[in-house]
């Protein structure tokens, strides 16, 4: 019996789909205590997007802890935070025309979105807040009444309530244009939806299953928001920091959100840190109205301003982005058709997409598979189905393919293994049927 039985909680869950003890890790490879080598498609759920131990992130770190910089200091100001804010003015939010003023809230997502609806809440003096089928915005009360997963919801112990849900973007079948009957409901006095205070969405729902919300939706959405004097809120804890192809996942649409959730990745170098950015007028808070003892994370802030000040400055990243978004969307819609028939399904945008399997048993199976092949991939869905491929946007186009290559044997295995396939099914990829 490992100590991890012994005494941690069974509470653990990506360390059941990945059953070894890791040790080092860098950029898109972690390695384990034997020092066996794994390709990273998973990247810390997203919060890993420039991968494992950065070198110009790490570089800035081990100075700042050398000269003794700040390491706690409540939301008192420091030269850490200052340099971020500057960093983030000038080079995320100046060129996009985006004006928000930044809270730092506690370091985790669910902390953010918690601020979000507290702040929707206290500034429109409504209480509802609409959020969408499959959505996943954090496992605290407040977070957890706008998430849909049921495993999630049933462990409060308590009524989720102030929150209504509404169809996502294709939940009722592609043609149909799910805010049309979010118009309708507002539009309708005896329809029973409490005008809300705000809407919560996610451009590209992560946990939900990689159900990507196309332009014209959000721009709906928006439209609709301004009507009804509805805040929108989107959360961008796993889409945000490039994961879609731009900075901002909601930047294709053309939308400005009033409020924007950010955490995962905005540090780089998978240290806690979650912020919130709102629209200077919303910013209503009394001081201390809502506060937390880790508030902005100095040597976080370190690194989140390495992060933008290395990637973020001019093009290049997004456009790499793109390159490798097209590689990948390629290679997943050909292997869908190639062994689904049906079956397999490419979803998502940028670097933020995966394979559908239907089933959550067959994706789980693909998934320990791929393992022993040394990648790691985890699933998400409703039913787990989806296999997502998350690696990081700094990743080499040569792991990227070794990666879907491991994908694609992992597939082949465990389809001609449930006699779905015939053994003799050619690879897709010639080059790897040896
Ligand atoms: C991960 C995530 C959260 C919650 O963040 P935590 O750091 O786990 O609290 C909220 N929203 C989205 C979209 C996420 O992906």
């Amino acid at each position: 019996m490992t100590i991890f039985d012994e005494l941690e909680s069974s509470v653990q869950s990506y360390a059941r789909s990945f059953p070894c003890v890791f040790h080092r890790a860098k950029d898109e490879y972690l390695f384990d205590e034997q020092g066996r080598a794994y390709l990273d498609f998973l990247s810390g759920a997203g919060t890993l997007n420039y991968g494992h131990n950065n070198d110009i992130f790490k570089k800035a770190l081990l100075e700042y802890i050398q000269e003794d910089g700040i390491t706690h200091g409540l939301d008192m100001h420091t030269h850490a935070k200052e340099a971020f804010l500057e960093s983030f003015n000038q080079h995320i939010l100046q060129p996009r025309a985006l004006e928000y003023r930044l809270q730092f809230t506690g370091p985790t997502g669910t902390n953010t979105v918690e601020a979000a609806i507290k702040l929707a809440r206290k500034v429109t003096g409504r209480n509802n807040i609409i959020s969408f089928t499959n959505g996943f915005h954090g496992v605290t009360l407040g977070a957890l009444s706008a998430t849909g997963n049921s495993h999630h919801r049933q462990a409060s112990g308590v009524s989720l309530s102030g929150n209504t849900r509404m169809p996502f973007d294709g939940y009722m079948g592609d043609g149909i244009d799910t805010t049309q009957y979010l118009e309708k409901v507002l539009n309708d006095a005896s329809s029973g939806v409490d005008l809300p205070a705000a809407v919560i969405v996610e451009t590209v729902q992560g946990e939900g299953g990689i159900n990507a919300a196309s332009f014209d939706w959000l721009r709906s959405l928006e439209t609709l928001c301004h009507r009804h004097d509805i805040l929108l809120i989107v959360d961008d804890i796993q889409a945000g920091c490039g994961r879609t192809g731009t900075f901002f996942s909601f930047e294709g649409a053309g939308i400005k959100p009033d409020m924007v959730t950010l955490s995962k990745s905005i540090s780089g170098y998978g240290l806690p840190l979650a912020l919130l950015l709102l629209r200077p007028d919303l910013d209503q808070w009394s001081p201390a109205e809502h506060n937390g003892t880790f508030r902005g994370n100095n040597i976080a802030f370190v690194t989140a301003k390495a992060a933008i000040d290395s990637y973020w400055q001019d093009d290049r990243l997004a456009q790499n982005i793109q390159y490798k978004s097209h590689l990948i969307k390629n290679r997943l819609e050909k292997l869908a058709e190639h062994y689904g028939e049906g079956q397999f399904k490419a979803k998502g945008r940028g670097m933020f997409q995966g394979i559908s399997c239907v089933t959550g048993e067959l994706a789980s199976k693909i998934s320990q598979n791929a393992f022993t092949k040394g990648l790691i991939i985890e699933t998400s869905g409703a039913d787990s189905e989806v296999l997502k491929c998350l690696c990081p946007l700094t990743i080499s186009t040569e792991s990227l393919n070794k990666g879907l290559d491991i994908l694609e044997q992992a597939m082949r295995e465990v389809l001609v293994k449930i006699d779905q396939i015939p053994e003799q099914k050619q690879y897709l990829d010639y080059d790897i049927a040896s």
